[in-house]
């Protein structure tokens, strides 16, 4: 069963308020990851500087990561076991080079301790092509 906004929030100690819940649910609606100017675009009536906020507070919390690809930073839910200044994302990333999304590839994970000796916080693998959906519409 899909965990409420209210429960994902109090599990991952983030104060409820109606911006961020719209930011959460709007992340969660998408599959591809998001660029700030994209989600700025969305929530337009929006104060900017809120928006900015919620996203380092998300990042801070655990609740999303940033994405590096081809030009931009993009925003996309954590997996679960995700903490406070503590993020297991280990998964590839894939940039398509045709619709410029990128997407969390969370079935390709990198292992944890992939060189003895080093202290990997923070992983970042992008993988470029051509998605699925431009594959199919050719
Ligand atoms: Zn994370
Ligand atoms: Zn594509
Ligand atoms: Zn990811």
């Amino acid at each position: 069963m899909k965990k409420s906004t209210e429960d994902v929030f109090t599990a991952k100690d983030i104060r409820l308020t109606t911006m961020r819940i719209l930011i959460y649910e709007y992340l969660e609606t998408v599959t591809a990851a998001l660029s700030l100017s994209e989600i700025e675009k969305y929530f337009h009536k929006a104060d900017k500087v809120t928006i900015y906020r919620t996203l380092q507070t998300f990042q801070e919390k655990g609740l999303v990561h940033k994405i590096l690809d081809e030009n931009m930073a993009k925003y996309s839910i954590c997996a679960e076991v995700c903490s406070e200044d503590n993020h297991k994302d280990r998964h590839l990333h894939f940039y398509c080079k045709k619709c410029h999304e990128t997407t969390c590839r969370q079935e390709i994970i990198f292992p944890e301790n992939m060189e003895p000796g080093l202290q990997i916080d923070e992983i970042q693998i992008l993988a470029k092509g051509i998605c699925e959906k431009c594959l199919k519409s050719g």
